[in-house]
């Protein structure tokens, strides 16, 4: 197998640079949007209290449709937004309540005063849409928060906290669940000979191969440097020896194509322990590392684990 940076036809998972900008530019036109609608509700204010003209469209019963946001959120989204498909629908509906209240507002005008309670109502709904908007933003910079931005794979700081649900799963259900440190073999030496850029292109490129190796409820995260954490829920020891030891093989076997068109191959050594709800994090976590020494010690580019079968 070669890895030259592009994503294969048959690869499911988007690149890490694609994920990430558009995150950012998610958060960027949610950001616009909350703007364009509290212009709206300012000019529909306007309107209200001075009785300046206003866009006819906001009569129309369609008017959610016509308007700045609307027009946004019903373009045709990327596939991407799918991940957000219940927020989506939440401010949809938030979004069409605004607009009934502000289009019963206007009628209720035409017939002398607004009663308070109406216009609060219609407040409320206006409010209660860019407090979701805004909760969707924070989601998304959170998102990219607990993201390694040169691998794409979440980063230590999401680790523990997924660690520790992961406990909660196991206690919950009784399943058992394994993690694994793997730590890629004489990665200095990539760097010394190639360069930085080029070790940089060799972490993504072993990334790549475990995010599509692994199912798809195993996380992985950054630990630091070449080291990385699996976790592998639904996994005993043995089954996570045999997933880790296919990921080693393949990792072994890829040529990975820099810029340059040079090829490097690189090989990585992995130490599997059992996760443990009834003992803490760190000690699983000391277990797995003391199995990766062991892996080191014995000449790398191999799996060993914490306990003996
Ligand atoms: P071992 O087989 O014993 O693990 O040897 P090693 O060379 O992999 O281990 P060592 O800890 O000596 O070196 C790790 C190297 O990884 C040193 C560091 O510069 C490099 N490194 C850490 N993070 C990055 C990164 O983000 N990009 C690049 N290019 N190199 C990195
Ligand atoms: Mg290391
Ligand atoms: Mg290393």
């Amino acid at each position: 197998m070669q890895y030259n940076g592009r994503q294969e036809d048959n690869m499911a998972t988007t690149s890490v640079d694609h994920q990430n900008s558009f995150i950012v530019s998610a958060i960027r036109q949610i950001d616009s949007a909350v703007t364009a609608q509290m212009r709206w509700v300012a000019d529909f204010n306007k309107s209200l209290i001075c009785g300046t003209p206003l866009d006819p469209s906001v009569l129309a019963a369609d008017g959610y449709r016509s308007c700045a946001f609307g027009q946004w959120l019903y373009a045709e989204r990327p596939r991407e937004w799918d991940e957000w498909r219940a927020e989506f629908d939440h401010i949809e509906t938030l979004h069409r309540s605004m607009h009934a209240n502000a289009r019963a507002l206007i009628e209720e005008k035409s017939g002398g005063a607004i009663a308070p309670t109406n216009y609060d109502r219609f407040m409320e709904a206006s409010l209660r849409f860019r407090f979701a908007m805004r909760a969707l933003s924070f989601r998304l910079i959170d998102e990219i928060c607990l993201i390694d931005q040169l691998t794409g794979v979440w980063n230590r700081s999401s680790m523990f906290k997924r660690l520790n649900e992961e406990q909660d799963r196991m206690l919950r259900s009784h399943q058992s669940c394994s993690i694994c440190m793997m730590d890629l073999d004489h990665f200095k030496h990539i760097n010394d000979t190639h360069g930085h850029i080029a070790g940089d292109k060799v972490l993504q490129a072993v990334m790549e191969i475990a995010s599509r190796r692994l199912r798809a409820y195993d996380a992985i995260f950054r630990y630091g440097g070449e080291e990385f954490l699996f976790c592998l829920p639904n996994a005993d020891t043995g089954i996570a020896v045999e997933a880790m030891e296919r990921l080693r093989q393949k990792i072994a076997d890829t040529d990975i194509i820099l810029k340059d068109g040079a090829t490097v191959r690189v090989t990585a050594s992995f130490g599997v322990a059992p996760l443990s709800a009834a003992q803490p994090l760190e000690t699983s976590m000391e277990e797995a590392d003391r199995a990766l020494f062991c892996a080191k010690a014995n000449g790398r580019n191999r799996v060993c684990r914490s306990d003996t079968p």
